[in-house]
């Protein structure tokens, strides 16, 4: 075994290596960035080295810097986690140039799976079946349309580059075809330099199926049943759970057998992930026997999910990772290996449910994540941290383990409900209701069902908000000016005792507040024996609501289902980010590129009219008109580098003169 591993990542994914690692006896090496000063991997870590600035072509994508670290750190091996450099070939040669080695499979078999296209054209020829579709050479915009014709519609245009569900277009129809086409080349020509595509029938009631597998360097290998990643917004994954519900035993040995094909046809070594779709609307009774399956693609890497297939399983795949690179044959053979109970994680991302998922940067003011029987947590953050634009927002995972389906998403819904993150909005509550849905938890579901839910899911019902807002008023008319103090309390009837109302003596009370920038006026009336508060005009019961309050000088975050929402003194400048009266100044909300400009100079808007659009963090964020109004200004021009805070359209309101 190595005696020291320099992880070239950061976040969760870099706790999780260097916990493996220091089990095996290394010397765990850590890298970060100047935007990572003193997280928890570099703290963790038995040392760290710095790689240069945030941005993360300068640092963690930079190959020479992270040479440089492990060289000074003389480590003995490198592991690339995911993302970042993990399926860059080129990354993979430099270590073995330099002496060092990969925790990965062979460049030849990273280059191998790195297009789309000559992995699909290798699978065809290895007898591993692919989504019927063209993915040839010829690229000219009326030869793939009649392609597009040929195959059926619906059909699904892909960036032979692409990845993290980016560079992918559905077209319905084929007066659609252009335009969905110049989108999808000019997602891939910017994310990822090459803006040639291939076209694929796209499957209807698609399941995402993947099978984990491991080669060794003797050439066995042996794979760890299936994962099921339906769970998907905008093609990426959300909640992920092993075994796939529905899958039979016929089913699941064709899958295996063609995924261990697809390994073997690359000379794999290490763990990588073959994923296949599956063809949901063919399978009867519920069940998937019969359906069809066919690949989508290799990832050459240690997946976001593989906890799910550990939990089931007992293998450690990261010990596993090091223990092949080291050149050791597997300890274990496929008869070894069974599947115990089942697993379901899901990722909590720092980003707003309410605001279209809008990534949230800023400083985690507090973090306490759930603990319990069956539950395992892999968290890369602590509170007081920053999170910052630069990198992927997933701030933690969440994996329950049960004894069957119903017992795993039990403990899922009620952890994510549990946890409790405040400072930055997380998908929490959302990933509980998720977990929680009818026919999800019947296991009749596709990668649709999330787009079909999301008007529900997302939203914060009008009952809950007007209990966040009675719960912060009370908790902002109570405090005296102090320090800040955390306490979790029950609204009612602990709150009537609490002495916040008697501070405030008076027996009827109306004040403005603003709910995560909205609104609410809140008259409080105590007659004594009960408490009620009228919102918006209507008399309530005094809300019941299990919450944590967060104090944070200029309001109160409220924290309850794992949802926070911050809760301020409307006259107390808590409007700030909305929209001032007559003049507003629409800034990128992080830093990103301009992929598309809606208005001009001039132009009339309504409110919610999108302005423009910004790329960045693998998603597309539409920025709309806060009101009603006219365009004075466009400062932006597409493809334009934005950083976080630039002006980019400016919006006079309706009657207002310049
Ligand atoms: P999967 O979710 O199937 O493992 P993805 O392609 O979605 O695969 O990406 C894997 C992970 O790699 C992401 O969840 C993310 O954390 C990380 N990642 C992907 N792209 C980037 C990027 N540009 N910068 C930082 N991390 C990234
Ligand atoms: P990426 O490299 O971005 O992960 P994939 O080819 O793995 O790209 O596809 C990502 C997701 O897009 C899949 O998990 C699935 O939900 C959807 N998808 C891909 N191909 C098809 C298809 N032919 N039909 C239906 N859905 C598809
Ligand atoms: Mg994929």
């Amino acid at each position: 075994m190595f005696s020291s591993v320099l992880i070239a990542n950061r976040g969760e994914i870099a706790v999780r290596i260097i916990r493996a690692a220091r089990a095996l006896g290394m010397r765990t090496i850590a890298v970060y960035s100047q935007a990572d000063t003193g997280a928890l991997h570099a703290e963790m870590a038995d040392e760290a080295h710095e790689i240069g600035p945030a941005p993360a072509a300068q640092s963690y994508l930079s190959i020479a810097n992270i040479l440089a670290a492990a060289r000074q750190a003389k480590a003995e091996c490198i592991h690339p986690g995911y993302g970042f450099l993990s399926e860059n070939a080129d990354f993979a040669e430099s270590c073995a140039a330099a002496g060092l080695v990969f925790v990965g499979p062979p460049p030849a078999a990273i280059r191998a799976m790195g297009r789309k296209d000559e992995a699909k054209a290798l699978m065809q020829a290895a007898g591993v079946p692919v989504v019927p579709g063209y993915h040839g050479e010829k690229q000219d915009a009326a030869f793939l349309k009649e392609k597009a014709y040929e195959i059926g519609y619906p059909v699904l245009i892909k960036a032979v580059a692409g990845g993290g569900g980016r560079g992918m277009r559905q077209v319905t129809k084929h007066g659609e075809f252009a335009a969905a086409l110049e989108a999808a080349r000019r997602e891939a020509a910017a994310g990822f330099g090459d803006d040639r595509v291939l076209l694929e029938k796209y499957v209807e009631a698609p399941r995402h199926i993947e099978v984990q597998v491991l080669g060794d360097a003797q050439g066995n290998y042996l794979h760890l049943f299936e994962r099921d990643c339906s769970l998907q917004r905008r093609h990426q994954k959300l909640i992920e759970e092993a075994p796939a519900p529905g899958m039979s035993e016929g089913l699941r040995a064709a899958m295996t057998r063609a995924a261990l094909k697809a390994a073997e046809a690359v000379g794999y070594r290490g763990a990588g992930t073959v994923e296949f779709i599956v063809d949901g609307s063919a399978a009867k009774g519920g069940g998937l026997e019969g359906a069809p399956f066919y690949f989508l693609e290799m990832n050459t890497r240690l997946q976001v999910e593989h906890p799910v297939s550990e939990e089931i399983t007992g293998i450690d795949l990261v010990a596993a990772q090091f223990r092949i690179a080291a050149g050791e044959s597997l300890t274990f053979g496929q008869k070894d290996i069974a599947i115990g109970g089942h697993a379901v994680e899901a990722r909590i991302y720092a980003e707003d449910p309410e605001r279209d998922f809008l990534p949230s940067s800023g400083r985690i003011e507090a973090l306490e994540l759930p603990t319990g029987q069956g539950l395992r947590v892999e968290c890369g953050n602590c509170a007081g941290d920053d999170i910052s634009p630069y990198y992927d927002a997933l701030i933690a995972k969440v994996v329950a383990h049960g004894a069957s389906r119903g017992q795993a998403l039990d403990r899922l819904a009620a952890a994510l409900r549990g946890t409790l993150i405040a400072g930055v909005h997380t998908n929490s509550a959302f990933l509980a209701a998720l977990a929680d849905d009818a026919e999800f938890r019947a296991g009749k579901f596709d990668t649709g069902l999330v787009a079909r839910r999301l008007p529900g899911l997302a939203a914060m019902d009008e009952a809950l908000r007007h209990a966040v807002a009675a719960l912060g008023a009370m908790h902002l008319l109570g405090r005296e000016a102090q320090a800040r103090r955390s306490t979790t309390e029950t609204i009612a009837p602990a709150w009537r005792q609490s002495d916040g109302w008697q501070l405030f003596g008076a027996r009827e009370q109306t004040l403005d507040v603003t709910v995560d920038g909205d609104p609410v006026r809140i008259e409080l009336d105590w007659d004594g024996g009960t408490a009620s508060v009228c919102l918006d005009g209507g008399r309530k019961d005094w809300p019941e609501l299990e919450a944590a309050l967060i104090d944070a000088g200029k309001g109160v975050y409220v924290v309850s289902g794992g949802r926070s929402s911050f809760v301020a003194r409307a006259d107390h400048g808590a409007l700030a980010d909305a929209p001032q009266e007559d003049d507003a100044s629409v800034r990128a909300p992080m830093h990103g590129r301009v992929i598309a400009l809606a208005v001009e100079p001039g132009q009339a808007v309504a409110r919610g009219d999108a302005l423009c659009t910004v790329e960045a963090m693998k998603m597309e964020h539409a920025l709309r008109a806060g009101f009603a109004g006219v365009v004075s200004e466009v400062r932006t021009a597409i493809g334009d580098q934005v950083s976080e805070g630039d002006v980019l359209v400016v919006v006079r309101a309706a009657g207002k003169t310049a």
